[in-house]
């Protein structure tokens, strides 16, 4: 890692914290040459292979903007998206893979968008796992039925 004061080609590093969402490791730096301080930010890659075969980071955004329109009238704010795109993010780092298919994201995504509205759920998912007839939809709906009925006594 170069020295962003002088260029110098080395670097000691003097302090490494892993960020609060696990995500990301924070070192503080010092350049040997001229002593300035500097801090990186180090995330393990992660690849997404589009349908057409091209690769392409992984973009929190590209998640955002997949799931907006699912989320079209619904009271979905700008931040429960920033929210839902960063547990999107955490769940596939964990999985440990370096690269995945815009599929695999798509079912990533399933899980928190349902915990944060079921409508833009069905909407999403009535796309992404191509419902094609009312029994499809009928299965999901009798799903989330059944876990409300689940839920209900632990919340309260
Ligand atoms: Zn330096």
């Amino acid at each position: 890692m170069h020295c962003p004061f002088c260029r110098h080609s080395d670097s000691r590093v003097i302090d490494s914290r892993t960020s609060d969402d696990g995500l990301s490791i924070r070192r503080r730096r010092q350049c040997p040459e001229c002593g300035g301080r500097f801090t990186t930010t180090e995330t393990a890659s992660l690849n997404v292979i589009k349908r057409s075969g091209v690769m392409e980071p992984f973009s929190r955004e590209k998640v955002i903007s997949g799931v907006r329109k699912a989320c079209q009238g619904r009271p979905v704010t700008e931040a429960d998206l920033a929210i839902l795109a960063q547990r999107v993010e955490e769940a596939v780092r964990q999985t440990g893979v370096s690269q995945l298919d815009t599929n695999e994201i798509g079912l990533a995504i399933l899980g928190p968008l349902r915990d944060l509205d079921e409508v833009a759920f069905l909407r999403f998912a009535s796309v992404y796992q191509a419902f094609d007839s009312l029994e499809d939809f009928e299965a999901a709906i009798t799903d989330l039925r059944a876990d409300h009925s689940e839920q209900e006594p632990a919340d309260r």
